[in-house]
């Protein structure tokens, strides 16, 4: 299964230029071809001339002139050559079927917009370390191009492209995955609740604990994050020892952190995943979107708010949670798609207040953050075995009303 996957690219000013210049080199190699291929049909009584020809004399072309030629990949070349190839294959496919042929055209500059890759690792490099916050792609000629990676790229990647969009660039990655291996189906279905002092609760009543040690490093990294706050904003050039030293402590700190979070993990979703037949969460979208913390306005500069330092130090901490669930729930999303299993994400709404047993909903049956107890028929549990239960009732009514 081939999958494309189309990415911003951020160059910077220089690797912007060797871009442009890559467009013009591969456009007038382009030209180059089509210009020789004319001559040939027109002048020496419609011969024509073929790609393996013309891809003969690239080496030639490059030694010639390396200033233009001999600096890009050669197999983006041979790309480029064999689309020119297409251009022709059409055109005389269309000849033979009588219909009105359209010579390939020479293309201008700004016609001429992509570069394609056939190879990753031949002339360009991939390089996406998992949940690595930053990708970045490498082209012979450019250099080290940092990705907007939204989405992670499932697979083996095959081919990269570079596309220019109006004032943008833009890589495709195309990947190829493996096909899924179902495992057997167990008959068991379960909901999932994510929290802070669980890492989830399921609705069999069971826990998985937040790993120790990565509340430990989150704590660290918060400590450190704090340190580097006292330095004033400066260029990597302009920094004291200190403050180089305290960027670095943050840096290592994220990396343990990340680690520590991903083997988590993949551990918690493979239990899972081999587990039950069907796994419905939480939608952690809604979910934020609902217990976003209100700013408080500040009286005296209308439009202005208070500093609020229990919120921030809230939000550093729900970041930091937010950012380990989202990871988790990536993990678990695809290890379930290539077990051939089931998982829903459902409206978290009211499914911390609402009880299991009778349907009652009210803020009074959760009295503390633990425990549930329902003010109409007394059922008592946790209650983020109570919010899992719920979640997994919403979770098989969405499937029943939309069978796969
Ligand atoms: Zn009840």
């Amino acid at each position: 299964m081939i999958r494309a996957y189309k990415f911003l690219l951020r160059p910077t000013v220089r690797q912007e230029q060797a871009f442009t210049e890559m467009l013009r080199d591969h456009c007038s190699l382009y030209n180059g071809a089509l210009q020789e291929r004319r001559d040939a049909w027109r002048h020496v009584s419609k011969a024509t001339v073929k790609y393996g020809q013309q891809s003969a004399q690239l080496k030639e072309i490059r030694a010639f002139d390396p200033e233009r030629q001999g600096r890009w990949s050669f197999s983006s070349q041979q790309a480029t050559l064999r689309r020119l190839d297409k251009a022709f294959q059409a055109f005389f496919r269309r000849v033979k079927a009588g219909d009105k042929p359209g010579y390939p055209r020479f293309r201008g500059v700004n016609w001429f917009d992509t570069v394609d890759f056939p190879k990753d690792g031949d002339g360009c490099r991939w390089d996406s370390t998992p949940h690595h916050p930053v990708t970045r792609v490498r082209f012979q000629g450019v250099g080290h191009v940092r990705v907007n990676q939204h989405r992670a790229v499932v697979g083996h990647v095959k081919t990269v492209s570079v596309k220019r969009e109006g004032r943008k660039w833009f890589v495709v990655v195309t990947a190829e995955r493996d096909r899924p291996e179902p495992l057997p189906a167990t008959g068991s279905v379960v909901g999932i609740d994510l929290g802070i002092a669980n890492f989830l609760a399921d609705s069999n009543g069971d826990f998985v604990p937040s790993p120790r040690h990565g509340r430990r490093a989150a704590a660290k990294l918060e400590a450190a994050q704090q340190a580097l706050s006292r330095f004033p904003r400066r260029k990597a050039k302009d920094r004291t020892k200190n403050h180089q030293r305290a960027v670095a402590k943050v840096a290592q700190l994220h990396g343990k952190v990340r680690r520590q979070r991903l083997d988590h993990a993949h551990k918690t979703a493979l239990g899972l995943v081999r587990a039950h037949d069907f796994i419905a969460h939480e939608d952690l979208k809604i979910r934020n979107m609902s217990t976003a913390p209100a700013p408080k306005p500040d009286p005296d500069r209308p439009g202005a708010f208070l500093p609020n330092g229990a919120a921030a130090k809230a939000g550093l901490n729900k970041s930091i949670n937010d950012a380990g669930w989202g990871v988790f729930l990536t993990i678990l999303h695809a290890k379930a798609e290539s077990a051939g299993r089931e998982v829903i994400a459902v409206d978290p709404r009211n499914t911390s207040r609402t009880c299991p047993q009778c349907g009652h909903t009210a803020k009074e049956n959760r009295p503390t953050q633990e425990k549930f107890q329902c003010v109409a028929c007394g059922h008592h549990a946790h209650a983020d075995t109570v919010g899992a239960t719920n979640v997994l009732r919403a979770g098989l009514v969405r499937r029943d009303a939309n069978p796969a």
